[in-house]
């Protein structure tokens, strides 16, 4: 008798069970470490020995470390050496591409933005603008995290964004079609790179780092100059062919009757988008010119005017929000628009309008949720395009390239 062939399909099998092995491993550390392997061992449902296996892994590969025993020694058997990341020996690269700036930064294990700089490129090409991502990236990486090695790059932007290609399909806001983000930007740092839109970014990174119940089922509506939404159930983020859903830029809204690029009037991106609500403070007196930092910063401060408009605006992403809760039924949806963390009344108006509307949802002021990252919130849509490959691969080819190429 011979030996049963080990071909390549039960390698990979092998390969593919160790990796979730381990996966289960790291998210269980990122959500309670530090911890005893014991403990990882009960909560993941694996062996003793398959834990100690893949922490060693994990330790060697420098995403784990041990922390000094604090438990009392036992008479018998291994002491308890609890674990944690180690969020000291890398870094996650992250570059948010926004219609008049783009945002790099530095991301910790635990998602963490560690530096981030904005850099307006009005005028650049595609080319140019994401020449000029990667000096910066190598600027932060030698100012910021000279002794952390680069995991690799996240790259999250709005529009149409095919993550099995790494190419923006199409962003009419930039002008962008087919640009081959990740091939540009991997020739140009030489680390690997990952990209995404910045909606399902923002999925990964509630699910890894941020609202509990979006593990369960969760929305992301986002409201800048792009508008766009994601979803996500179980642990699977909802891609369809070729990255094309979650395009809710021209739902209609009611009560608006403003222009569309689509042709149409009474879109929800034409009508939401921070260009179209500066344009019209600037029409109606309220501002000297289009200046949307300026609108928000003048709602903040509590100019009544600047205010009704954000709550109008409020109004109109909340019929978007009821729409997209009655069609998916998240067991939250989070909100990532920047007047809901700086003017008062904005969440609370979209909770009115999901309350009214909506046929599904009974607990808006439970579901209707703001983002966990205010502020940060483009540098971790980034990074998350990243972290959250690691966090499902621990093994796999980001750190394999990683170290390849060092
Ligand atoms: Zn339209």
């Amino acid at each position: 008798m011979t030996a049963a062939p080990d071909g390549p399909q039960r390698t990979d099998a092998r390969g593919a069970r160790r990796s979730a092995g381990a996966s289960a491993v790291l998210r269980a550390v990122l959500d309670e470490g530090p911890i005893a392997r014991s403990t990882i061992a009960r909560r993941t449902g694996q062996s003793a020995a398959a834990v100690t296996g893949h922490t060693a892994e994990l330790l060697r590969r420098g995403l784990l470390r041990e922390l000094p025993e604090t438990e009392v020694r036992r008479a018998v058997g291994r002491p308890h050496v609890p674990v944690d990341l180690d969020t000291g020996r890398h870094v996650a690269g992250a570059l948010h591409i926004a219609v008049h700036h783009a945002t790099v930064a530095l991301l910790d294990l635990r998602g963490n933005v560690l530096v981030q700089h904005e850099e307006p490129h009005d005028g650049l090409a595609a080319e140019e603008l994401l020449a000029r991502a990667a000096e910066i990236l190598d600027d932060l990486l030698l100012g910021h995290a000279p002794d952390r090695a680069p995991l690799g790059l996240g790259v999250a932007t709005g529009g149409w964004v095919d993550r099995e290609s790494g190419t923006v399909v199409e962003h009419p806001l930039l002008d962008w079609r087919n640009v081959p983000v990740r091939d540009l930007l991997a020739g140009s740092t030489g680390l690997a790179v990952e990209v995404d839109g910045h909606a399902r970014a923002l999925v990964h990174a509630e699910r890894l780092f941020g609202h509990a119940k979006a593990r369960e089922s969760v929305v992301q509506l986002f409201a800048g100059n792009v508008v766009d939404a994601a979803f996500a159930t179980g642990g699977t983020v909802h891609h369809g062919p070729r990255s094309a859903a979650g395009a809710v830029a021209h739902l209609p809204v009611d009560d608006s009757a403003e222009p569309c690029r689509c042709g149409r009037t009474g879109c929800l991106e034409a009508t939401v988008s921070e260009a179209t609500l500066a344009r019209k403070a600037a029409e109606t007196g309220l501002l000297g010119q289009p200046d949307f930092p300026e609108l928000l910063a003048l709602a903040a401060s509590g100019d009544s005017a600047a205010v009704r408009m954000f709550h109008d605006r409020a109004r109109l992403i909340g019929q978007a929000a009821a729409l997209l809760l009655d069609v998916l039924n998240p067991a939250v949806l989070v909100v990532v628009d920047r007047s809901v963390a700086q003017v008062p009344g904005c969440l609370p108006a979209i909770r009115d309008e999901v309350r009214e509307r909506s046929r599904t949802c009974a607990d808006p002021a439970e579901t209707v949720v703001p983002t966990s990252f205010p502020g940060t919130e483009l540098a971790t849509a980034g990074g998350s395009v990243l972290l959250h490959g690691l966090y499902e691969n621990p093994f796999g080819p980001l750190l394999t390239r990683f170290s390849h190429a060092s």
